[in-house]
């Protein structure tokens, strides 16, 4: 097994093995080759991850913000050393293309540290005077935090969920997705090489069952979930019984709208990369492609061309441009959803198969257009490399199209004019939204859905509100005036 770790938990500052957990089999789906085995975490593991983190966090609140950070900062050089072996690590256990893993997943991971790790020294405080006396504020950290991961940036999310609850004094346990278990592992190993004291970053394993042990503890003060909306909903309402805090960061059906007057290179450009970066597993694609009439065709005509040019393939292999979606059940949900796709009568432009001959998890990228709003492909997250093109003739009538799901996410807008630009995004209902560009989302940008897709945001200042809270102090420099 060519990429087994150590053992299948990180607690208390080191790799811990309980065999006694079930089984979880880590499958590179290039291949169908085991290439790692960790087990569950059993029960007693779960308390040992929790009664470490409770530990460490009272001694880690007490640590000055400045040298928190300089273990953080040193945590990124370190992050952004191994990049390569990270990234290949990264590219096994996703299938994602190494021409990826190295540029967006260990190199985004260090952006969060390194940004939080400045970020700390700067949370202060207000004074607010009261005549003679005055009240001061506090911002403390929660606590003990659960961070739960998806499987589609398995180390990115670690690090997103780590770097500001760390930065701000509290302890994070995370359990990275049943799917993808090895990554989060070394951001522990290299946090705690770094420098970090043992119990502040632990890792633990398994499925929902093991998430819904930590997130139903007393000694849990937050929870941030990536995921699902299904799953956000049952974390959300276990979250509520403790009134623990919650970020949660789910799924999309985001919409892409693009104008006549837009540069076509660059809005299918825009559109490639809403769909199919990461084989289309990313939660804020914009799978709804709204073209406006007049340019539908050509649009279509170059879409088709630049498609069919991806380079599909072993996604080790630096020339891949895209690698399988994560596992056989991914695999055949997305076919499944092509195949509706065809039967509901949407145009298939190109794709709409499963590609190459092996045991890979491989599906060609694939267009369809003429959808409408009513079919399944246009309103259910796919979560694989489909694309959904609809066509709309006025700004009013895509900005209402657009709004018509669930979802709020993200959106996208491609125009040579950008007063529209502006004031379409104004009206869209998504938390993260792009003009002329799609799915950039630097650590300094808030990230995170209105609607069903979430509540909180990760990155940038906005993290400080969800992993600090406030305490206001009253000083009374008088006497104290009872009625009694
Ligand atoms: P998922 O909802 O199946 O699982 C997410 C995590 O929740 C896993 O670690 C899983 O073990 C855990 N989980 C499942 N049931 C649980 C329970 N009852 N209690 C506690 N934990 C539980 O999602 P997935 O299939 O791993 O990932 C794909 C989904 O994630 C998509 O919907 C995608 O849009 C979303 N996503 C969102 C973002 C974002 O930032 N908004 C980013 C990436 C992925």
């Amino acid at each position: 097994m060519i990429a087994q770790p150590k053992a299948s938990h990180f607690i208390d500052g080191q790799y811990v093995e309980d065999s006694s957990g079930a089984a979880i089999d880590v499958i590179f789906p290039a291949t169908g080759e085991l290439i790692a085995r960790v087990h569950e975490a059993t029960p007693a593991i779960i308390e040992r991850a929790l009664a470490s983190a409770a530990r460490a966090q009272k001694e880690w609140a007490r640590v000055k913000p400045v040298e928190r950070g300089r273990i953080l900062r040193r945590a990124a050089d370190m992050i952004r050393e191994r990049n390569q072996s990270l990234s290949e690590l990264e590219t096994l256990d996703t299938g994602k293309p190494i021409q990826e893993t190295t540029v967006a997943d260990a190199t985004s991971g260090a952006d969060a540290l390194e940004y939080f790790a400045g970020l700390a020294p700067t949370v202060t405080g207000e004074t607010m005077p009261l005549g003679r006396d005055f009240v001061y504020t506090i911002r403390e950290p929660l606590g003990v935090c659960v961070g739960i991961g998806a499987w589609n940036y398995p180390t990115q999310i670690a690090c997103w969920k780590g770097a500001p609850a760390l930065a701000f004094g509290n302890a994070m346990i995370f359990k990275p997705s049943e799917t993808t278990p090895l990554c989060a592992l070394k951001i522990a190993e290299i946090l705690h090489e770094a420098g970090l004291p043992a119990g502040l970053y632990n890792v633990v394993q398994g499925r929902g069952t093991v998430g819904a042990a930590l997130v139903t503890d007393p000694r849990v003060a937050k929870v941030s979930l990536t995921g699902s909306v299904p799953t956000g909903r049952k974390v959300y309402a276990m979250a509520a019984t403790g009134i623990r805090n919650v970020t949660m960061e789910l799924g999309g059906k985001s919409p892409l709208i693009i104008f006549d007057d837009a540069h076509i290179e660059n809005a299918v450009g825009g559109a490639l990369m809403a769909n199919f970066y990461s084989a289309g597993q990313v939660c804020s694609n914009g799978t709804r492609v709204f073209v406006q009439k007049g340019i539908k065709e050509k649009f279509l005509q170059r879409l088709k061309a630049r498609t069919e040019a991806i380079r599909l393939g072993d996604p080790r292999d630096p020339d891949t441009q895209m690698g399988p979606v994560v596992n056989a059940a991914q695999m055949e949900k997305v076919l499944s959803y092509i195949e509706i796709g065809k039967k509901e009568g949407a145009r298939l432009i190109t794709g709409g198969q499963r590609a190459g001959t092996n045991a890979g998890c491989f599906i060609a990228p694939t267009v369809f257009a003429d959808v409408t709003d009513d079919m399944t492909i246009a309103r259910e997250e796919i979560f694989g490399p489909v694309m959904a093109v609809l066509d709309f003739e006025t700004e009013e009538e895509a900005v209402a199209r657009a709004n018509a799901t669930e979802f709020g996410l993200s959106a996208g807008v491609f125009t040579g004019d950008l007063a529209r630009g502006h004031r379409v995004v104004a009206n869209l209902e998504a938390g993260s939204c792009w003009i002329n560009a799609y799915n950039l989302t630097p650590v300094e940008t808030p990230f995170g859905g209105s609607k069903q897709s979430g509540v909180g945001r990760e990155n940038s200042k906005a993290a400080i509100e969800h992993y600090t809270q406030i305490k206001s102090v009253y000083v009374n420099l008088g006497d104290v005036d009872a009625p009694y």
